[in-house]
């Protein structure tokens, strides 16, 4: 059998970012540039209040102070967004307001809570120094400077600089849109009725939901039938748009029952391959059509979907993005012990709290079937036992990869600690750490 590991270096080096495109910053978010970024201007493009005041040249009013204050003519207002050229005369001032541009000849700008606030004759009643509440322009970014290097992805943050310096569109990697196809006989979507025999399709709105929050975009969600044939004809139409095929279900061992796998084996370059986890074994891969698009067949219980989905799809994703990925993983220590399959690895699903030492406790949550899709929507998280592993002993160290943001993971665990001292006042009284 092929390791996890190994399945996952082989099929990462056949995958490829998808072509550079060039878009407008209003579709940039979550994509990751080609090229470095440099700004045309200087940020701040111009000197400007840094607060609601008065400008002035600083060497004028040396020696204003709350004792002696000193009566300055005011020459106006200058408000943000006032492209007139004001200049500094000798013995004046101008009342500014934030963001407004410093005219010509004044160096510096006095708060208005150091003045008497009018806006005829202001009593200044402090000295300022040189460049005092002033923002010099290109204090935070040269013209010609890099502000972004390739490989960034696109954030709020990155979208603010590039707007701020009026770069109006990027060249980044394109986005990733993802074709996610559902297999099986017994398959009805979700708000149709179903008949005996049948079941609703979670994988597709599980699948289309992971590719969606990773970032990348599902644009499909459908339907393959329980026929090579009909399963191949579907696949080939998917190959000419999207990025990348998500399968499930059709790839045991069932034969012509199995009608992904029947309709796939021989095509591209996809391999049928066993791979030493629980769950998950049954994995297929392979670039498909002209346009080389990654297929991946993933089992057909929703267990080993999600698993197949973290372990390989989501870093395969990434690279198609051009984005760099690492799965980040949480220590916890094991709060009730179970067995592992001798030779595989295992993900095994587990639910966190905090233990009294502050560490994370994971506890498994339902039993080991992978059709048990209730149980799953309890996880937090998927321990990793590697293959040697045979038992997992309460106490001992896991490393858990988790399956919602660690943001929102910790958000309920301090939830469930408030909960817990609520709990603990109303009975013997509120302590610290009380459980
Ligand atoms: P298969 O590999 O096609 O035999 O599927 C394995 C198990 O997963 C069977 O019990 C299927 O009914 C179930 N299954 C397959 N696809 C889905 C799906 N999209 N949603 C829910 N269960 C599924
Ligand atoms: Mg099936």
């Amino acid at each position: 059998m092929t390791t996890v590991t190994e399945h996952l270096e082989a099929l990462l080096e056949r995958i490829v970012p998808v072509d550079t495109v060039t878009v407008p910053l209003s579709e940039a978010h979550g994509l990751v540039l080609t090229q470095d970024v440099t700004s045309p201007v200087d940020l701040p493009r111009f000197a400007n209040s840094a607060m609601d005041g008065y400008a002035v040249l600083s060497s004028e009013i040396a020696e204003a102070s709350p004792e002696s204050p000193q009566l300055v003519p005011v020459r106006g207002d200058i408000a943000a967004g006032d492209g007139q050229p004001h200049t500094h005369r000798p013995g004046t001032c101008w009342r500014i307001l934030t963001g407004a541009p410093v005219p010509e000849g004044c160096d510096a700008v006095v708060r208005v809570e150091d003045t008497d606030g009018n806006p005829h004759e202001v009593l200044i009643k402090a000295a300022v120094e040189a460049g005092a509440n002033v923002r010099p322009a290109g204090e935070d970014v040269r013209a010609g400077a890099v502000i972004l290097r390739a490989g960034t992805r696109i954030g709020p943050t990155q979208l603010a600089v590039l707007a701020a310096a009026g770069v109006a569109q990027v060249s980044v990697t394109g986005p990733v849109r993802v074709a996610v196809l559902s297999s099986g006989d017994e398959l009805v979507p979700v708000g149709e009725p179903v008949g005996p025999g049948q079941i609703h399709d979670s994988n597709g709105p599980m699948l289309a939901a992971l590719v969606r929050a990773a970032g990348h975009f599902a644009v499909h969600a459908g339907h393959l039938p329980d026929d090579a044939k009909a399963v191949s004809k579907e696949i080939e139409h998917h190959q000419d748009y999207a990025d990348l095929v998500i399968t499930t279900g059709g790839v045991s061992k069932g034969g012509s029952y199995d009608a992904v796998k029947a309709a796939l084996t021989g095509a591209g370059s996809m391999e049928f391959t066993e791979v030493s986890m629980q769950p998950g074994k049954p994995q297929g891969f392979g670039l498909l059509g002209k346009r080389e698009v990654p297929v991946f067949t993933l089992p057909g219980n929703p267990v080993s979907v999600l698993v197949s989905f973290e372990v390989f799809v989501r870093p395969a994703l990434a690279a198609r993005a051009g984005m760099r990925y690492s799965p980040v993983t949480m220590p916890a220590v094991v709060a009730q012990g179970w067995s592992s399959p001798e030779g595989r690895q295992q993900y095994h699903r587990v639910r966190l709290s905090r233990d009294v030492s502050g560490s994370y406790a994971a506890e498994p949550v339902s039993g080991p079937g992978s059709h048990l899709v209730g149980g799953l929507a309890q996880a937090d998280g998927l321990a990793v036992i590697p293959a040697e592993v045979t038992e997992v002993a309460t106490g001992s160290q896991v490393l858990v990869l988790p399956l919602r943001p660690v943001a929102e993971i910790e958000a309920d665990l301090q939830a469930a600690r408030q909960d817990g001292d609520g709990d603990a006042a109303d009975g013997a009284g509120r302590g610290q750490g009380a459980r």
